[in-house]
């Protein structure tokens, strides 16, 4: 039976980045109509940490929107990361800090976090578009970090920003160059505060995208997607199984609502599939 890994993400500190990234509402420079706060309860975080268990997620994320760690949001997460451990210790601890050392990446370790996700978002010749704030360089270097600290890494991208084909074969090439376990996908989903022209991707171009993601990083474990599911799938979401996808988010995105947790559940139920109960599974 094909086993679907189930990940939820917590926004721990929301809306409050100083970087220009033209597809993120978390961006204080677009003024986008979102919540906005420095750190969530963490006993916020630990309810939102029961419910998604007890709906099957196994991965749990961590996201905290700056452009990397400093002392006091590494302490938090770290607070965080030892709260929801001892409270839910089935879940698998994700951490999404942005740019990171290789000493912060091993403090986040001593702390239970299992995995980092940093994403390349695009590819290295199309990120000046997108974000003059900092570099491409900066997000793979994190990456390389990742491994070397020997966290397992996340890295995917954004489809939808107005790339061509070409920005997206070099970003998969360089995905794949870094082995990651998970390939996280999203697709711009459009803000009107936000200076991008909504995306302009059909289904069935996002779905050869998948089928191009699995082909191109054949080692990783698990293709997920991301953002943008609901939006851009719509009544066909289900297809995306048949095009190498073995993971999802449940619950809500990080500004933008999900679908109800029950709703996937119904759905992987119809397809017949399982739900990851260990890493190993999908
Ligand atoms: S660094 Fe991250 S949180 Fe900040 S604007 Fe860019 S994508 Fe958003």
């Amino acid at each position: 039976m094909k086993k679907i890994f189930l990940c939820s993400i917590a926004n721990i500190n929301s809306g409050t980045c100083n970087e220009d990234c033209k597809f993120c509402s978390q961006s204080v420079k677009y003024r986008a109509d979102i919540e906005r706060y420095i750190h969530k309860p963490i006993d916020t975080i630990v309810t939102e940490a029961r419910y998604v268990e007890s709906k099957g997620a196994l991965g749990f994320c961590l996201v905290t929107a700056q452009k990397g760690l400093d002392d006091k949001t590494l302490e938090f997460v770290c607070n965080v990361a030892a709260a929801v451990k001892k409270a839910v210790p089935r879940l698998r601890l994700i951490a999404c800090n942005g740019t990171a050392s290789l000493q912060q990446l091993l403090t986040l370790k001593e702390a239970g976090i299992v995995a980092y996700n940093h994403n390349l978002e695009t590819s290295e010749a199309f990120y000046p578009t997108i974000c003059t704030t900092h570099s491409w360089q900066e997000r793979y270097q994190t990456c390389e970090q990742v491994n070397a600290a020997g966290l397992k890494l996340l890295t995917g991208g954004i489809f939808g920003l107005g790339e061509s084909h070409e920005d997206r074969l070099c970003m998969l090439t360089s995905i794949a160059r870094l082995n990651p376990i998970s390939v996280p996908i999203n697709f711009y989903h459009h803000n009107e505060a936000l200076p991008l022209s909504p995306n302009p991707l059909s289904v069935d171009e996002a779905l050869r995208l998948l089928q191009l993601t699995r082909k191109m990083v054949p080692h990783a474990d698990r293709i997920m997607v991301a953002g943008g599911r609901e939006l851009l799938f719509k009544n066909r979401m289900k297809e995306i199984f048949d095009y190498g996808v073995n993971s999802i988010v449940i619950g809500n995105y990080l500004t933008t609502s999900g679908c109800d947790a029950d709703n996937d559940l119904q759905m992987l139920h119809e397809l017949h599939f399982g739900i990851a109960t260990s890493p190993e599974d999908a």
